[in-house]
Parts: C-alpha cells; sequence; structure tokens
C-alpha cells in the first residue's frame, strides 16, 4: 500500500507540505507558483485574514492585499463554537490574571497547573480511560503518541488518508509503517496477515470521522479486525469529539469499542475552541508515553488560557446537550436545503457539509465567487479525494445560523450560474 498523507488541497503551498522527499530547489518552485496565482491576482484561499469578528462570520482580509470582504466563514473546525462562550473566554482570562501567558516549560518539568491536571483526569473520565496525556497541539499529541510508543521493531498500520499527523509520528519512531484502503477492514487484514509477522508491537491507527464529509468511520469493525491481531489501536477523534456520542465522548464510545480501543486521541483546537491534544489511555500507556514521548517532554506545555478556555469548554460540552443539538440541528436544516436544490453531498451526515463537482476548474471558479458574495469555504479535488470527486467543504458549526445557510445556499446557486456561463464561453472560444 502507498502513502497518502492527508493535505487539504492540491493548491500549490500544500502540495509542497506533502514533499518531504523533496529538495529545497522543488519547494522553491512552489513558492514561485504561488506568487504567479497572486500576480495574477487569483485569490489564495489559504492566505485569509481575520480582520474583525468570530470564526463563523466576519470581515475577511487577504495577507496579500489590502482588501476586506465581509463574509460567512465555513473554513474552521470550531464546531461548537465555543470559542466565543462568554465564560470560556472569562475563565481565560482569570487564568491569565492567575498565571501569566506562558507555562515556559514542558509538562514533564513543571509546565501544568492545576488545571492542566483536572483537565487530563476529566478528558479521561469522559472518554472512558483512566488517564490521559497533554500535548500543547493536536499535530504535536499524534507525533508524539505514535512516536513515544514505538520504536524500530514494531509496525504500525494507518488507514491511508490518516493525518499528516499521525504519518509524521509514523515516519518519526523508525516504525515500519503501512498503510491500508480507507476505512477497507478487508484490505487491513491483508496487511496486517502479510506485513507484521516479524515484529513486536502492531499499532493500527485511524481517525473517528475523517474530514473530508464522509461521516462515521467503521471503527468497531477495524478494531475488532486489529484486535483479532493483537494490535494496538489509536483512534484520532479530532472530528468527532464533543458531538458525536454520549456527553459528545465521541465515536468510539457512540460505537462502542472504548475498552478495546488502547489510545483516543483528540485536539483542543476544534470543538474545545482552544488550543492543544490530548492522548487518553491506560495508566500504563499514559506513564509510558509521559516518560519516553519527545514532543511531551521536550515542547512547552499549553499556555494557561488555552487551558482554562479548554477546560471550561470540556465542562460545558459533557454538561450542555443543546449546544451539540445546536450543531446538528444547523447540520441537518444544511444537508436537508442543500439537497432540496439538487446538490449531490455524498455518503456524509456530519457538520461537515459537501456538496461535490465532478469539474475542477468550475470547483475552483465558484470558490472564488462565493467569496466575493460573503461565503468563505474551500475546495477539495484529487489526489485528496477520489478523480472526479472534488467537492466544495462547508464546515457547520453552532455557531452557524440558519440564514447563514440560507444566504450561503443563495449564494452558491447564483455563483454557479455565473460560472457554467463563464466557463460555456471560454469553452465555445477554445473549441
Ligand atoms: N488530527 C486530525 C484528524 C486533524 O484534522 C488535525 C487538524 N487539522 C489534527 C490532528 C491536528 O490538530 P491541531 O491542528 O489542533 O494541531
Amino acid at each position: 500500500a502507498t502513502f497518502q498523507t492527508h493535505i487539504q488541497s492540491s493548491h500549490p503551498t500544500f502540495q509542497a507540505a506533502k514533499a518531504t522527499a523533496w529538495s529545497v530547489t522543488d519547494k522553491s518552485k512552489l513558492v514561485q507558483e504561488v506568487m504567479q496565482m497572486v500576480n495574477n491576482n487569483r485569490r489564495n484561499p489559504y492566505s485569509k485574514v481575520l480582520k474583525t469578528g468570530s470564526a463563523t462570520k466576519g470581515i475577511v482580509g487577504d495577507a496579500y492585499n489590502d482588501e476586506t470582504q465581509e463574509a460567512i466563514i465555513w473554513t474552521t473546525n470550531l464546531y461548537l463554537g465555543l470559542n466565543r462562550d462568554k465564560k470560556v473566554i472569562q475563565e481565560a482570562l482569570i487564568a491569565l490574571e492567575n498565571h501569566g501567558t506562558g507555562m515556559g516549560t514542558s509538562a514533564a518539568a513543571s509546565g501544568m497547573t492545576d488545571q492542566h491536571l483536572e483537565f487530563e483526569k476529566e478528558f479521561a473520565d469522559l472518554v472512558g480511560k483512566s488517564s490521559a496525556c497533554l500535548f500543547p497541539t493536536g499535530y504535536t499529541a499524534n507525533v508524539g503518541a505514535v512516536a513515544g510508543l514505538l520504536g524500530k521493531n514494531d509496525v504500525v498500520v494507518i488507514d491511508q488518508l490518516c493525518h499528516a499527523s499521525i504519518v509524521d509520528g509514523a515516519r518519526l519512531c523508525g516504525a515500519t509503517v503501512r498503510t491500508f484502503k480507507h476505512n477497507d477492514v478487508n484490505d487491513l487484514e491483508e496487511v496486517l496477515q502479510s506485513e507484521t509477522s516479524p515484529y513486536n508491537t502492531i499499532l493500527v491507527v485511524l481517525e473517528g470521522v475523517y474530514s473530508m464529509g464522509e461521516g462515521a468511520a467503521p471503527v468497531a469493525n477495524i478494531v475488532r479486525m486489529a484486535k483479532k491481531y493483537n494490535a494496538l489501536v489509536l483512534v484520532d477523534e479530532a472530528h468527532s469529539f464533543g458531538f458525536y456520542g454520549k456527553n459528545g465522548a465521541g465515536i468510539c464510545a457512540e460505537q462502542g469499542v472504548t475498552e478495546e480501543v488502547d489510545f483516543i486521541m483528540t485536539t483542543l483546537s476544534k470543538a474545545m475552541g482552544s488550543l492543544g491534544g490530548v492522548v487518553a489511555a491506560s495508566k500504563e500507556h499514559v506513564d509510558l508515553l509521559k516518560s519516553s514521548s519527545r514532543a511531551y517532554i521536550f515542547q512547552a506545555s499549553v499556555s494557561p488560557a488555552d487551558m482554562a478556555a479548554a477546560l471550561t469548554a470540556l465542562r460545558r460540552l459533557r454538561s450542555d446537550a443543546a449546544l451539540q443539538e445546536r450543531l446538528w440541528s444547523t447540520t441537518r436544516y444544511m444537508r436537508n436545503q442543500f439537497e432540496a436544490a439538487g446538490y449531490d453531498l455524498g455518503t456524509g451526515d456530519g457538520p461537515i457539509v459537501t456538496p461535490h463537482f465532478s469539474d475542477k476548474d468550475k470547483l475552483y471558479a465558484i470558490v472564488q465567487s462565493l467569496y466575493k458574495k460573503g461565503v468563505q469555504t474551500s475546495a477539495v479535488t484529487y489526489p485528496i479525494v477520489e478523480p472526479g470527486k472534488g467537492r466544495l467543504r462547508f464546515i457547520c458549526s453552532a455557531a452557524h445560523t440558519k440564514e447563514d445557510v440560507d444566504k450561503t445556499l443563495a449564494a452558491l446557486i447564483e455563483a454557479e450560474k455565473e460560472v457554467d456561463a463563464q466557463l460555456a464561453i471560454i469553452r465555445n472560444a477554445t473549441k
């Protein structure tokens, strides 16, 4: 099986992120491509800057010019809108007053407040594990967990669409790396049968929900298969923690495999609206990570304000079912309205709503046109998704309103009409 890293776009800058084997010269060519885009006044959807407003609505600018645009924003993963919650902000301010701006050292070397400890305890409790280990970002949580756990006589088997942080952790630990076809239990079995025999420990890694709008992964089936071969399992719940499962505990809880899954990971930057990453596991496994994970030991810990924000958000999402219901109700409304207007949303059912467009040029033109109409979204195309299955990506949050959905749909219908007309002229002229 081949490596296919999880890059969010075929935009040149993201191609570069994929290109770990490329030389500096090759990478510099990509920079030239980006600058050419900018000089040709083609907007770069990844250089947007939020000037004022929330993560769902505000004045958006561009890193390369002074123009601004008021927009409804569908490109952040702040699923529960807790980044703007009054209590979350208030607790972050109190932590700033009490502890200042930064911890100044790693968690392993006294870089923790009581709130760091409370967060680890309460997160572990919510997802059904006995302990947890905090990292300063979700990215380093995955790198730290995989690389902290495994060594060169081990093997890590990852879903081919797993996030870059999982791939990087796998590369870093020196273990043998294998991939299995996306969500494919039979392919996983083939890999486990054929490629893992001389190794000590096998770790299977997958995500609870992948970020391209497909809905929940068959986690229970994959976990059962992994256990048949005595593998450890790590599930990344970045796109599911907080709004799947009882009290937002995630997909492992929802699919009833909490006990069998050895490591439950999530980021603090999405549903919890903060910054940080966390891995919950048995006490033995967490102790092992805390003493062997370089990302844990050699990196400053989550800042006091981020920690207080995440802890408050965790308590809130756990106790306030209405918050999750708001996200799901907006999600259902958006899906119904878009489908009623004739858009193909693929197989998903979650908050990442993805109208499919097989024509790549049309897709990118629609993104540009939507931005001018006050709607910020992004496009995903091959090789991130299968050829011909390109899509727009709208990430719903509990902070979006039905009015936002209505405005967005109206803008999309208009944008598509305009783009169709423009493309017809161009294509006729070049026939
Ligand atoms: N895992 C997954 C599946 C993700 O989507 C992301 C972020 N896009 C991460 C890990 C990393 O999290 P963070 O951005 O909070 O470091």
